[in-house]
Parts: structure tokens; sequence; C-alpha cells
């Protein structure tokens, strides 16, 4: 198989790279941006597979999207090139309804085009697989999960991005035929994960004795999920996947935000015993909240688990222990992000 992975310098979609490369005889080309969130570091130890190819291209770029597809001829997209930061999207959503919005319709044209035309075996297997997120589902109370027919309410400008972007996916399978499909998935964490999101933050501001920021309370509930798990289950649903389906991908690892924050520290003082006085929890500063702020996300996964067969492998501890271990031992991909693109400063204020 060919298989097209936009925004594969980013966190989710290099972990999906390495993981096709190193596991599976298909071909995989990169095509991404490089915004401030790709990384070509990311993709080091996949870089010189003859298998492997990168392209430096915007998916806004409707004659460079087009010359991959006629270059590369994919049998799969999947589709993770996009701006995630919510509070960034705060800040500028601009950025967010162009690459995620008016990026997927670009997208999608060209996939079109190229489906039309495949011989008939291959334009039966093709799929068209949009990485998204249950942040299009809102906000839950405190009992219930989201699942593949909660109704859509996104509350961040992110959140709205990516349900217009679904939204697209589905209206092109609907109305062209286009064999697409939308997965939705929870929080992930895990190795080369930009530390502007709360996880790989909060591991360098313990490491280096800063304070933690919590937002409000630090009451907020996510369900987390390792990135390899969830890479794991793209694959398994790009490939076996019905034409227009839905899946719901998570954890079922509901922590709130604090507990998160108060088990990284735990686990930096016994792993990285400090160079600070006491225990890295008297580091934890709260902060006011985001605004808008989702109060809980929750997924119920068992339709791709009973249909696709998929489990995640990791619980919360096993990888979160993971998660800190990989960033005390590479120290050299972090610290360039950390002395040059983005050193911590707090975003998404909305004033
Ligand atoms: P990321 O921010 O780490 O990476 C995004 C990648 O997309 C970067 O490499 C960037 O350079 C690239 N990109 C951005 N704009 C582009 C453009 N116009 N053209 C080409 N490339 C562009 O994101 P991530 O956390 O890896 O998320 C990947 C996908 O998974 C996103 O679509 C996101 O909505 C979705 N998702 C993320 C999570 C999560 O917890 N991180 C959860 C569910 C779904």
């Amino acid at each position: 198989m060919h298989i097209l992975i936009t925004g594969g310098a980013g966190f989710i979609g290099s972990a999906v790279a390495r993981w096709i490369i190193e596991r599976t005889t298909h071909r995989v080309l990169v095509f991404d941006k490089l915004t401030y969130a790709g990384n070509l570091a990311s993709l080091a130890s996949v870089a010189h597979d003859p298998r492997y190819t990168f392209r430096k291209a915007d998916i806004c770029d409707a004659v460079a999207v087009k010359s991959a597809f006629s270059d590369f001829e994919p049998d799969i997209v999947m589709h993770l090139a996009a701006e995630t930061h919510v509070d960034r999207s705060i800040d500028g959503p601009d950025a967010f309804i162009q690459t995620n919005v008016v990026g997927t319709y670009v997208l999608l044209q060209a996939a079109l085009t190229h489906w039309r035309v495949l011989p008939v075996g291959r334009r039966d297997n093709f799929r068209f697989h949009h990485i998204s997120t249950d942040e299009v589902f809102g906000s839950l109370g405190k009992t219930g999960c989201f699942a593949e027919d909660t109704r859509y309410a996104p509350n961040s400008p992110y959140a709205a991005s990516k349900a217009g972007s679904d939204h697209l996916v589905r209206a092109w399978q609907h109305t062209y035929g286009l064999p697409t499909l939308v997965t939705n998935c929870s929080n992930n964490y895990g190795p080369y994960h930009f530390p502007e999101k709360l996880i790989p933050l909060t591991i360098l501001n313990a490491l280096e004795g800063r304070p933690l920021p919590v937002y409000g309370r630090g009451e907020n509930i996510r369900d987390w999920l390792f990135v390899e798990d969830h890479a794991e289950a793209l694959l398994l649903a790009a490939l076996n996947g019905a034409p227009g389906a839905t899946y719901n991908i998570g954890g079922s690892n509901e922590r709130r935000n604090i507990d998160v924050v108060e088990a990284i520290c735990d686990l930096v003082d016994e792993l990285s015993p400090s160079a600070i006085d006491g225990p890295r929890r008297k580091l934890i500063n709260f902060v006011p909240d985001r605004p808008g702020h989702d109060q809980r996300y929750a997924i119920d996964a068992s339709r791709i688990k009973s249909e696709l067969g998929w489990q995640p492998r990791h619980d919360f501890e096993q990888g979160l222990r993971k998660t800190v271990e990989w960033y005390l031992t590479n120290h050299r991909w972090w610290e360039v992000i950390r002395s040059d693109t983005y050193r911590g400063e707090r975003l998404g204020l909305a004033i």
C-alpha cells in the first residue's frame, strides 16, 4: 500500500509514520508544511528507509497537493495535518479555519479526482481517513461518554474547525461516493509531544524546577490515550474500516488535570531526584482558567474494539512512566524547541 500521511511530522502523524515503516511493508509519503509543530527530528529513525519519503508543502496549496497525488499514487490518505492547540485557536483562529477547513477541502477535491480514475480493484480499497478529535462533541457532565452518534457541539475555535472538516469529509462520501472514514480520538500523550500541551509542558517545567501552571482548579477531566496505541488504531481503521464509518478511539483513562500534574511531579521526583528543594508538587501554580474550557471528555470506544479488534496496550500509569522516561533521555529533541520555538509562555487568555 502507498500511504500518504498529511501532518506526518507532527506528534501523532510521526508516530503513525514510524509505526508503519517499522512494523509493516507499506510505503509512506509524509506531506507536511513544517509549521512550529512539525519536526523532522521526530522522523529521524525512519528517514533513511527506502519506503519513506518526505515532501514539505501546504495542504491548502492545490497544485502541491495534486502533484503529491500524481507522483505518489496513494491507496490510502491519512489526513492529520491541522492546527491543533486550543489556546492558539483562541488567540488566532484564522490559521485553524485555513488549514483545518480549507485545507481539508483541498485534499478532498484532490482525493476525489485521483480516486475516480483508479483501476476498479484499487478504487474499491481506496480510503480517505480523516483523523479527528472528541472535542467536536463538546463537553460532558459528570456521567456518560461520547459515542459515534453523539450530537456535534464544538465549543472552541479549534473544535469548531475540526467539526467543519468532519462534515466536509462526510459530505464527500455521501454526495460523491468517496470512500472516507473519520476517527474521533481523545487526548493523546507520549514521546515527541510538542511542549505546549499539558503533559510535556508539565514534565519539562518540573525537570527545570519552574512553576507548573494548572488552569482553574485543575478539575477538568480528559480521557488519555498513549500515542502509539492511537497509531495502531489508526492504521487498523485505515486498512479495515468500512467506507463511510466513524470510530471513536479512547483509552478509558479519565483523569482530572490536577491528578495528571501530581502524577508527573511524583514520577519526575522518582526518576530525576531533584535539583530543587523538596517535592515537585510544591511547584503547582493555579492560573486563570481557559475561556470556555470544556469540563469533561470521555470516550466509548466499543465500536472499534468489537468491529476491528483494537485494544490499547498501555494503561495511563504505564504510558505516563514511558513518557517521562522518554523526555529524560531525549533532551536534544526538546531543548531546541524550548530554547527557540516555544518557551512555555501562557497562551489563549482571549484578551
Ligand atoms: P501537531 O500539532 O503535533 O501536528 C500537526 C502537523 O500538521 C505538524 O507537523 C504541522 O507542521 C502540520 N501542518 C499544520 N498545518 C499544515 C498545513 N497547512 N499543511 C501541511 N501540514 C500542516 O498535531 P497532533 O497532535 O499530531 O494531531 C494530529 C491530528 O490528530 C490533528 O488533526 C488533530 O486534530 C488530531 N487529534 C489530536 C489529538 C491530540 O491529543 N493531540 C487528539 C485527537 C485528534
